[in-house]
C-alpha cells in the first residue's frame, strides 16, 4: 500500500468518451484503489483544433455516473494542479527550452512547403538523416538563428532523436517492445502556435504529477518510444512510469476496432451517457438504455481482463481486490452486447430487495402511480427474474395499475376465438363468488373453472394474462391474479368483454 502510487486517466476533450475510454479509466481506477494510491483525471486539451465544447463536462459526468471519482481533477483540484493542460501552458515551453539548452532539442524554422516536400516528394521523415538539410538551429549560424528569433519567425521545437539506438520499453501487458531510433522522427514538441504537442505535454505532466503507472489504449504504444526518449533527454529515466497498453475492444463480429458507428449499425450504445454531437445527432448512452452503473463496471472490467477463474460477477470492491495488470489479456476483446445485458440482468436479480423496492416506488411515483411498500415488494418478487433493465419493472407491471390495458394486438389477431367472450362472461359470474384471493385458492378455482368450461390451460392462462395486463406472457398466473385483486380482475374481464364482443374469430 502506498500513497505514492499515482495513476491518471488523461482523455482529450475531442468528443464523447466511448466505452474504450471508460474501460481505460476503470483499469486506472481499479489499480489505484488496489495499491492504495491516487486516481487522477487530467484533461489533455492542448489541441484546440480538435476541442469539442462540452466534452470535458461529459467526461466528468460519465465518471460520476459510474462512481469512478478521481482524487485529483480540474473540478476537485489537488496538490499537482492545474489538471487541465490548457492551464499549464507556461510549463511546457520552459521544459522544451531546457532540452534545447541541453542539446536534446532544437528550433526548426522550415516552411510548411519544405516539410511537405520532404514528406511527399522525397518520401523522407524529419530525422537524423535529413535534419542537417533543413532550416533549424542546428544548421543555421549563430547569427542567423539570433536574427530568426529576433524577428519572431514562426518555428517549432523538435526533439533531437539520437541516431542508431534502441529504445526498449517494458510493457506490463506486451512484454518487451523495442524500437530502433532510425525509424523515429524528430517529433515536434512545441508547435508553431506555441502549443505543446501531446507527447510533450503528456510526458512533462506525467513526471510533474509523479505518475507511477500509465495504463492506456494500445494505439499509444508507438508513441511510447518518443516518450521514453523524452524521459531520457530530461534525465528522468529512473522515474519512468510502468506502462501497460490495453488491448483493443473489437466489433461484435470480432474483426476491427469497435467504433461509434458500430453502435448505430448493430443497435447498441457505445457511449456511457447521452451524447449530443455538435451537429445535433444524439446518441443515447448505456445509462439511457437502462444499464446499471455497477453492471457496466463489471462488464467492462471483464472486457480485456481475466480474473483467472470462471467467476463473472464481481462487486466494485471485489474487482479492486482481484484486479491485476498481469491478467490483462493480450489479444483484442470482442464487444458482446448480449453479455452486457446479461450482466445487467444479473445485477437486478441479485440486487438488494429493499433498495430495489424503494427504487420501484420512486419510479412508479414519478410516473404517477403511488405504490404501497407491499405492492413494490410483490413487483420485485414477480418480475425480478424477468427484467433486463430496471425500467422493465414498470413496463411489465404497469398493466396492473393503469385504468385499462391495451391487449397485445398480434396475439388477438392470431389467436382470438369468438368462444372467449361467453367464456369470460361465465368467468365473471364465477369469480365474483370466489371468496379467498390467495394464489393457492385461486389456482384451484381457475383450474376447476377451465376444466368445466373445457378450455385447455395452454390456451386459457395466456388469455387471462392478456385480459389482465395486456400480454400473454408473464410470471405465475395465480400470483398475478392475487396481486391484481378481485375488484380489478373483474373490471379487466368486463373491459375485455366490452371491447371484444363484436370481434369475429379470424
Ligand atoms: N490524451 C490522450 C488520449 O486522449 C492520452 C493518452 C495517454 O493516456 O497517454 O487518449
Amino acid at each position: 500500500m502506498s500513497d505514492s502510487v499515482r495513476l491518471r486517466f488523461a482523455p482529450s476533450p475531442t468528443g464523447a468518451l466511448h466505452i474504450g475510454g471508460i474501460r481505460t479509466a476503470l483499469y486506472n481506477f481499479l489499480l489505484a484503489r488496489k495499491l492504495g494510491g491516487k486516481f487522477i483525471l487530467r484533461i489533455e486539451d492542448t489541441d484546440r483544433t480538435r476541442y469539442v465544447e462540452g466534452a470535458e463536462d461529459y467526461i466528468v459526468r460519465s465518471l460520476e455516473w459510474l462512481g469512478l471519482l478521481p482524487d485529483e481533477s480540474p473540478q476537485r483540484g489537488g496538490p499537482f494542479g492545474p489538471y487541465r493542460q490548457s492551464e499549464r501552458m507556461h510549463i511546457y515551453r520552459q521544459y522544451a527550452e531546457q532540452l534545447v539548452a541541453a542539446g536534446k532539442a532544437y528550433y526548426a524554422f522550415d516552411t510548411p512547403e519544405a516539410i511537405e516536400q520532404l514528406r511527399s516528394r522525397d518520401n523522407r521523415q524529419y530525422d537524423a538523416t535529413t535534419r542537417m538539410k533543413m532550416v533549424n538551429s542546428l544548421t543555421m549560424t549563430e547569427a542567423e538563428w539570433a536574427e530568426a528569433r529576433k524577428d519572431n519567425r514562426p518555428h517549432v521545437i523538435r526533439l533531437k532523436v539520437p541516431e542508431g539506438e534502441k529504445v526498449v520499453i517494458r510493457d506490463v501487458i506486451r512484454g518487451e517492445v523495442q524500437f530502433d531510433t532510425s525509424t523515429l522522427d524528430d517529433k515536434v514538441l512545441i508547435k508553431s502556435d506555441g502549443m505543446p504537442t501531446y507527447h510533450m505535454a503528456n510526458v512533462v505532466d506525467d513526471r510533474l504529477m509523479q505518475i507511477t503507472h500509465v495504463i492506456r489504449g494500445d494505439e499509444w504504444l508507438p508513441s511510447t518510444a518518443h516518450h521514453a526518449l523524452l524521459y531520457a533527454a530530461f534525465g528522468w529515466e529512473d522515474q519512468m512510469p510502468a506502462f501497460a497498453h490495453l488491448p483493443l475492444i473489437l466489433k461484435p463480429t470480432g474483426n476491427g476496432k469497435l467504433s461509434k458507428r458500430d453502435g448505430v449499425q448493430f443497435g447498441f450504445p457505445v457511449f456511457p451517457i447521452d451524447w449530443q454531437q455538435p451537429d445535433g445527432t444524439r446518441f443515447p448512452g448505456f445509462r439511457e438504455w437502462g444499464f446499471e452503473p455497477d453492471a457496466m463496471i463489471n462488464f467492462l472490467a471483464l472486457l480485456g481482463w481475466n480474473p483467472g477463474t470462471d467467476r463473472e460477477l464481481f462487486s466494485l470492491e471485489e474487482l479492486i481486490g482481484a484486479f491485476s495488470l498481469e491478467k490483462i489479456v493480450k489479444s483484442g476483446a470482442r464487444f458482446d452486447f448480449e453479455k452486457c445485458k446479461w450482466f445487467n440482468q444479473q445485477y437486478l436479480l441479485h440486487a438488494d430487495a429493499a433498495t430495489l423496492c424503494h427504487r420501484i416506488e420512486r419510479d412508479f411515483a414519478h410516473r404517477g402511480f403511488e405504490l404501497t411498500e407491499a405492492q413494490a415488494e410483490t413487483i420485485v418478487q414477480l418480475y425480478r427474474e424477468r427484467v433486463v433493465y430496471f425500467k422493465d419493472f414498470f413496463e411489465q407491471a404497469a398493466g396492473y395499475f393503469l385504468p385499462a390495458v391495451q391487449c397485445d394486438a398480434g396475439y388477438i389477431e392470431k389467436r382470438f376465438r369468438s368462444g372467449w367472450v361467453p367464456l369470460l362472461v361465465q368467468l365473471q359470474v364465477g369469480a365474483a363468488a370466489w371468496a379467498n384471493w390467495d394464489p393457492a385458492t385461486l389456482e384451484g378455482n381457475v383450474k376447476e373453472f377451465a376444466g368445466h368450461a373445457g378450455i385447455k390451460p395452454g390456451e386459457f392462462f395466456p388469455l387471462l394474462r392478456v385480459v389482465m395486463v395486456g400480454s400473454p406472457t408473464g410470471p405465475d398466473l395465480f400470483r398475478m391474479i392475487a396481486f391484481m385483486g378481485k375488484e380489478r380482475f373483474l373490471l379487466r374481464i368486463a373491459q375485455f368483454i366490452e371491447s371484444h364482443k363484436d370481434l369475429q374469430a379470424g
